[in-house]
């Protein structure tokens, strides 16, 4: 179905942070499939893991015990540290199952239409209740009736959300990104969160991040809400966990790990061996080169370079990044600088909320490659300007 406008552009094959077109042209990936391929293309320990696991065991179903997504489980909820983990294939699928969630407690709480709190500006995905959580009316365009149960607050404005605390008695969560990245690469007050864990608590609410695009490294820590002294009832995971396999996750703690039950929810390949052995992989190569590090580091260099070379220019807002989730906000739309950057400087970027450049580079970029990307980008807007 015609639901995407593809570039004007095939790759046949990747090395890292390098994509080769059908004419063997080389491009650099500033993109990563969208915060998805963490450890960069045709990483060896990957495809080395995909063909032993294929070799051993691709498939079974939940029917059974599966020992590569014990394993997961296991390492996962160590890092994270959290309790338990729900295996599902995308974003939109943990989302779902984290709205499960709340509806769950908040019935247990006596509430007959439990609400979840949800932002302006959010993005979680295209299945209905994602959908309808998302803060873009455009995505919800078409497709009403919309999933009921969700309040929308502006984003890091965290009076709006004790307003609709104080308004609303039957609030089952509040789920947030603790850092929007559809929507702008919007970066909340230091506060923001640890004001929403605090609020949580005293409330009986359940605090549900959608980490699919800030988690596993990407932001500098292993999961975005490390940046601060908390832990999530509910992280949702998706994206660079697999490095392009598709797995999502959907990670809960205390409250919230024993609210399913068997029966409650389930999904035919979640978790399967393949993709279990594969995100299993991805952890350990990002623990092993200390790749979080390097997301940090890199993330600051492109900011730093970025503002050295264009923040004083007028037509341009904010240049502002966490790790490797970087914005640079210019003063009008600027969609079109996707393909110059394809053709003129054989650069793959994204422009998200029309006006935001957006850069997500695989966690094994390179200070030169770094380098390279801020040289194009900013030659692009320049011109551009
Ligand atoms: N949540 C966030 C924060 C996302 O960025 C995305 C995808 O961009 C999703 C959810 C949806 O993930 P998927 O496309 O895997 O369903």
């Amino acid at each position: 179905m015609r639901t995407y406008a593809p570039l004007p552009v095939s790759f046949t094959h990747g090395e890292g942070a390098w994509l080769w077109g059908q004419d063997e042209t080389r491009y650099l990936d500033a993109v990563a499939g969208v915060a998805v391929c963490s450890l960069g293309h045709a990483h060896p320990a990957i495809a080395e893991a995909i063909a032993d696991q294929a070799k051993k065991l691709i498939h079974v179903s939940n029917l059974y015990h599966i020992e590569e997504q014990e394993k997961l489980a296991a390492r996962l909820t160590a890092l994270a540290t959290m309790e338990r983990v729900f295996f599902c294939n995308s974003g939109a699928e943990a989302n779902e199952a984290a709205i499960k969630l709340a509806r769950l407690h908040g019935h247990n709480l006596g509430y007959d239409v439990p609400k979840i709190i949800v932002c302006e500006g959010s993005f979680h995905g295209r299945t209905l209740a994602a959908l309808s959580a998302t803060g873009n009316e455009k995505i919800q365009a078409g497709f009403a009736p919309l999933v009921e149960g969700f309040i929308r607050v502006p984003y890091n404005d965290f009076n709006a959300i004790q307003a609709a605390a104080k308004n609303n008695p039957d609030i089952a969560a509040i789920l947030i990104e603790p850092v929007q990245g559809e929507g702008g690469v919007n970066i909340p007050d230091d506060d923001f969160l640890p004001n929403i864990r605090a609020l949580c608590d005293q409330n009986d609410y359940l605090m549900m991040l959608d980490e699919v695009q800030t988690g596993v490294g990407r932001t500098g820590k292993w999961f975005a809400f490390q940046h601060h002294n908390l832990t999530p009832d509910v992280m949702n995971l998706a994206k660079g966990l697999g490095s392009g396999f598709p797995i999502g996750a959907c990670v809960a703690n205390g409250k919230a790990a024993d609210l399913f039950g068997p029966g409650n929810h389930g999904s035919t390949f979640g978790g399967n061996p393949l993709g279990s052995r594969v995100a299993s992989t991805v952890l350990e190569i990002i623990e092993q080169q200390k790749l979080a590090n390097n997301a940090a580091k890199q993330g600051q260099r492109l900011v730093d370079g970025f503002k050295d070379a264009l923040g004083d220019l007028a037509g341009v807002k904010n240049i502002r990044g966490k790790g490797l989730m970087i914005g640079i906000e210019l003063e009008k739309p600027c969609a079109e600088l996707v393909k110059q950057a394809l053709q003129q400087e054989h650069l793959l970027i994204n422009v998200t909320a029309g006006n935001v450049i957006r850069l997500l580079p695989s966690l094994i970029i390179t200070e030169e490659q770094t380098d390279e990307i801020i040289d194009k980008v900013s030659r692009l807007v320049k011109a551009f300007l």
